[in-house]
């Protein structure tokens, strides 16, 4: 299935078993997580001829429930960047917006459902690549706490800020694909059983996560719901994005949920210290493309050193190398307490925010992303625009909390804005009721 906007890097149909939740269901699947038999490039051309020999757990799960999967979503390379425009295979055009991005790094996954060229996808979210890209293409995304759902045969990034979560046209049919993923899977030690959900914390033994069960949460009931606005993440936005928020969170306040401003006054940090943090994460785990474990090879003579070199000079695009080269200079020895520590400490002290903030209101509620959709080639060039646009997505990641982001309305211009709800630790259907309100 070819599509003029660039959204499949590889259409080829994964048919599911013949019945069961998602039966008769197209889920497309961003091209970092694992199909066995069908290539996954993460967007890369170091990657372009990989074909994986297994699936990823949430690969396995989705054929389980029946879906078909009708290829594999183009994404900024490895899923560094914030508008799909790292591509090896070409940017993607945003089908909600032409002209203008679809925002990243899963922007093929958010395009195909915009578009209606699949009925839901998965993406992945490191620091708001699922939120952004379904603030932009005018759909709904899930970034879940971390554990929630398993990581593996998800090609790493920065593995300690990411999940794997649904985007789809409405917050209900988002949570049926939750339910289907989420669970603890025994070959990712960081995923464990909702304790809230699951009363005693088992999942029955068949490591699937038992009821894990969110639809019924989707009933668009407010009433009563106590709403935290973090001054810091609404300050800052464009003014065509907040008026778009601010008439929606009014909408939510007659139909009887209540707000009140809130700090995070450690979000200042947040961009920075993520940036650190995962080009880090970034350094280690791209260590394993080299041309001899994974990847295009190098072409051996004599060498080794030049070899790798090679590899990765043919392999990676820009982005890629600088985050490879900023990550491995914050690591190394008299320069890793300089940053890296201190970035650990601004992460501890981010998730210490969104506890006092939490604790004072049920769910927090800002702009996703603070600007509307960039035109194609506006922010490349200039990577420390495209960094600042994740100021609202990447705390949610450093702190490990749930978030989903809803469609909230358009600009005058017809630009589509999304508004993002973060929860506490575990508490999906939370978001999911606040966010059902408005799709
Ligand atoms: N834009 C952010 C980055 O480039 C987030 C990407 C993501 O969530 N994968 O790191």
């Amino acid at each position: 299935m070819a599509t003029g906007y660039n959204g499949y890097v590889t259409a080829e149909r994964i048919e599911g078993a013949d019945d069961g939740p998602l039966a008769g269901v197209t889920v497309a699947v961003k091209d970092n997580i694992s199909t066995e038999g069908v290539r996954t490039t993460c967007g890369s051309a170091m990657l372009e001829d990989y074909v994986p020999p297994f699936d990823a757990t949430v690969v396995e799960r989705l054929e389980r429930a029946g879906a078909t999967i009708p290829g594999k979503t183009n994404m900024d390379e490895f899923g560094m960047g914030t508008t799909t425009e790292t591509s090896a295979f070409g940017p993607v055009e945003n089908p909600a917006a032409p002209g203008h991005v679809p925002g990243g790094s899963s922007g093929g996954s958010a395009a195909v459902v915009a578009a209606g060229d699949a009925d839901l996808a998965l993406g992945s979210d490191t620091g708001g690549s699922i939120r952004c890209p379904a603030a932009f293409c005018g759909v709904v995304g899930i970034k879940p706490t971390y554990g929630l759902v398993s990581r593996y045969g998800l090609v790493a990034y920065a593995n300690s800020l990411e999940q794997i979560g649904p985007i789809a046209p409405t917050v209900e049919e988002a949570a049926e694909l939750l339910a289907v993923i989420a669970g603890p899977d025994e070959r990712d030690a960081t995923t464990r059983m909702p304790p809230e959900q699951g009363g005693d914390g088992e999942d029955g033994g068949n490591g699937d996560g038992g009821d894990l069960e969110y639809a019924s949460a989707a009933d668009g009931d407010v009433t009563g719901l106590d709403i935290g606005i973090p001054t810091e993440l609404v300050e800052g936005a464009d003014e065509r994005v907040t008026e778009v928020f601010r008439d929606a969170i009014a909408g939510l306040e007659d139909r009887g949920a209540s707000t009140r401003e809130v700090e995070l006054p450690s979000v200042e940090y947040a961009v920075e210290s993520y940036y650190v943090i995962a080009m880090s994460e970034a350094s280690s785990n791209l260590a394993r493309f080299d041309g001899v474990r994974y990847g295009q090879s190098g072409g051996y003579d004599g060498n080794w050193n030049e070899t790798f070199a090679e590899s990765r000079r043919k392999g990676f695009g820009d982005e890629v190398k600088r985050r490879v080269l900023l990550g491995t200079y914050a690591l190394s020895a008299g320069y890793h307490d300089k940053y890296y520590a201190k970035a650990q400490d601004a992460r501890a002290w981010i998730q210490q925010d969104f506890d006092e903030a939490l604790s004072e209101a049920d769910v927090l509620a800002s702009p996703t992303m603070p600007v509307p959709p960039m035109e194609l080639g506006e922010s490349l060039s200039d990577p420390m625009t495209m960094y600042l646009a994740d100021a609202n997505t990447t705390p949610v990641n450093m702190a490990n909390l749930p978030a989903i982001s809803v469609p909230a309305g358009e600009t005058d211009e017809g630009l589509p804005v999304g508004l993002q709800f973060v929860g506490p630790a575990w508490g999906e259907r939370r978001i999911i009721r606040a966010g059902s309100a408005l799709a």
